[in-house]
């Protein structure tokens, strides 16, 4: 059998570094034709050599130039449009998107224009872009397969059902380490604190963004493009075990739910092999050790930003590039106690508040908005402190 030939955008990072551990233990299918990062060029060199891998690309140029000085071996393709070069040279059947942030986007875009099929781990391009991304994949008959555990979990429930048959989905939330901190105790936690998520071990961004449920707002948009579903057919439900990892309610009344434990590998390794089932050796899940399952509506006036992603959703336009610009804006501030946990959705919405929309018919409409969300809510956060 032939092996499915994998570019891995994000190979340096937790869902980069875990795709890697599954391709080890499935060497005879799965093989990597180029892996991408922005500068962690030694762990870049490390992966290629392990899998026998020529062909790389960094975003960051100095990082690439000390990649090129440490070894002659690798084809070495440097800055933003070398990430869209890697995946018009190497060939891939897929692509796994696990870049942090908006930054994906662009390679992501690549990626459909090729034809490639894509695994999204990458939630921002979808955030900020997602018709763009989804109009995309649709002329290119290229696949779009989720790896987010809720959305891997929707899909795999949605498997053999009709879309028209959905009346809700039902997203679940770990609600992050400070699930039952009162309004003051918030103000006062600090980076350190909200990296130590109870559940999942994850990149800084995506675990920041978990801790504010941002993560859950964005995953309101992976929902909207990948499964056609209105905003007001998501609801999501704080469970803080993480067990469940979703459920669709059809319009008979039943519900299904995927569970498995929070191992990401999971979800990573049903998109590889999509849509076959194939058996690996990770942990199982053990119902009467975890004992109980819980759960609990959100609360919006302690997370506002699951509130200002649902208000995005629906405004639409140029709305949710600003609302995820103005995230990552807030979240490197504040991962730099350049301000408080509780100024991430301040900064957020006051930047929402103060944008003028325009329609987003292509890639620099998204820039455009962008751009605007950075600028405006960094001098934001100069002006506050
Ligand atoms: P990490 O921060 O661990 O890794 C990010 C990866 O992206 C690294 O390889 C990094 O390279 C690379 N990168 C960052 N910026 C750029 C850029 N401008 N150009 C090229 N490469 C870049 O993130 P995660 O793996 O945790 O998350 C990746 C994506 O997956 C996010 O969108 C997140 O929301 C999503 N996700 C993650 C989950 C998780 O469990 N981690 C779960 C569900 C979704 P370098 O190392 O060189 O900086």
């Amino acid at each position: 059998m032939e092996r499915k030939r994998l570019l891995i955008l994000g190979s340096t990072g937790s869902i980069g570094r875990q795709t890697l551990d599954i391709v080890r233990d499935h060497s005879e299918r799965l093989g990597v034709v180029g892996l991408a990062a922005n500068r962690n060029w030694q762990l870049l060199a490390q992966q290629a050599e392990q899998f026998g891998v020529t062909g790389v690309a960094l975003a960051d140029e100095q990082a690439a130039t000390e990649l090129r000085k440490a070894t002659d071996r690798l084809r070495v393709h440097a800055g933003p449009d070398g990430l869209a070069k890697l995946v018009g040279t190497s060939r891939p059947d897929l692509v796994v998107a696990a870049i942090s942030g908006v930054a994906g986007l662009e390679p992501v875009m690549a990626a459909l224009e090729q034809r490639c099929d894509v695994a999204l781990a990458n939630k921002e391009p979808l955030v900020a872009a997602g018709e763009l991304v989804t109009t995309a994949a649709r002329r290119a008959g290229a696949q779009l397969l989720p790896i987010d555990s809720e959305i891997s979990a929707i899909f795999q429930c949605m498997q053999g059902e009709q879309s028209a048959g959905v009346e809700k989905v039902l997203l679940t939330a770990s609600g992050g380490p400070f699930a039952n901190y009162t309004k003051e105790q918030l103000s006062a936690v600090t980076a350190q604190q909200a990296l130590e998520h109870p559940t999942w071990q994850m990149g800084p961004k995506v675990t920041i963004d978990s801790a504010t449920l941002m993560n859950k707002g964005f995953e309101l948009f992976e929902l909207k493009w990948l499964f056609g579903l209105e905003f007001n057919q998501i609801e999501v439900v704080i469970h803080h075990q993480s067990i469940i990892h979703s459920l669709v309610q059809f319009c008979d009344g039943s519900v299904l739910a995927q569970l498995g434990l929070p191992d990401m590998r999971t979800p990573i390794h049903y998109a590889l092999f999509y849509p076959e089932r194939v058996p690996n050796q990770l942990a199982r899940l053990d119902l009467a050790a975890v004992g109980s399952l819980t759960f609990a509506a959100p609360d919006t006036a302690r997370f506002p930003n699951l509130r200002l992603a649902y208000e995005a959703g629906r405004s639409g336009q140029s709305y949710p590039a600003v609302l995820n610009a103005a995230n990552e804006v807030a979240v490197g501030l504040f991962l730099d106690a350049k301000i408080g946990f509780v100024d991430i959705p301040q900064l957020a919405e006051q930047t929402l508040e103060a944008h003028e929309p325009f329609a987003v018919d292509d890639l620099s409409d998204v820039q455009a908005a962008d751009e605007w969300a950075r600028e405006y809510s960094a001098a934001l956060a100069t002006d506050r402190r």
